[in-house]
């Protein structure tokens, strides 16, 4: 395995994306500070070393992408962690979002239907400072049932409508973050808070460009 390092440099270039994010609109200071502590170059190939902290999405295994940090950063905003909260992530990918959650205090339930992706988690590089993640390899269409309810639900694929199994696993007063297809190649960004007599509030935000959230899981 290579060496990890977080260098000056790196902490530098950090320090410059985070401002870039402040710029472009994200406001919640503790994703601010996640995003400014966590060493986004350990979760991408080494290739993309010196490039990991520009404001883009990077090819990881399996033909799949980690998210770009503006889209990371606008996700949690939506979600406002709270310490404690109990957060169910579908799409696991690169593990950056995951820790990104438990940086902020976050439980964090991550599902991957990848399972070239999903085995590269048994070697967590943050396993010690984040013993409140847990990976699942599945089909994140179903969720984790015997683990629900969930404080916040947050699906970092393009879904294709809200499912159903995921919306049930959410807690009266909890919030589901959504891309939704508008096309088939754009998605409309959604909050969604349940009720207390069990209904949604839909709120809507800005276009964003998934990978697609797709069915079961892979066999290799
Ligand atoms: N959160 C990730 C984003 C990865 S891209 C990160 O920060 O890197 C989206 C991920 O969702 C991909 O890894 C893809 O394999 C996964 N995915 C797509 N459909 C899924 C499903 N039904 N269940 C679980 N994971 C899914």
């Amino acid at each position: 395995m290579r060496k990890l390092e977080d260098a000056y440099l790196h902490k530098g270039l950090r320090k410059q994306l985070v401002a870039q994010l402040k710029e472009k609109g994200i406001t919640d200071n503790q994703v601010l500070e996640a995003i400014g502590a966590i060493p986004r170059h350990f979760f991408l190939d080494s290739a993309f070393d010196k490039i990991a902290y520009e404001d883009r999405a990077f090819p990881i295994a399996a033909n799949q992408t980690i998210s770009q940090p503006y889209t990371v950063a606008y996700q949690t905003q939506l979600l406002q962690i709270k310490q404690g909260d109990k957060v169910l992530e579908i799409g696991t990918g690169s593990m950056y979002q995951t820790t990104v959650l438990a940086a902020m205090g976050a439980e964090v339930y991550t599902i991957e239907r990848q399972k070239q992706l999903f085995e590269k988690t048994s070697k967590y590089i943050f396993r010690a400072n984040y013993p409140n993640v847990f990976f699942y390899f599945g089909d994140g269409f179903e969720g984790l049932p015997q683990l629900a309810p969930f404080d916040k639900i947050l699906i970092t694929a393009a879904a294709p409508e809200v499912p159903e199994m995921l919306w049930q696993q959410l807690k009266i007063g909890g919030m589901m973050v959504i891309p939704v297809d508008e096309s088939e190649t754009v998605q409309r960004m959604l909050r969604l808070t349940k009720k207390k007599d069990g209904t949604e509030k839909i709120e809507s935000f800005d276009e964003f460009s998934f990978v697609p959230m797709l069915t079961g899981k892979t066999k290799s």
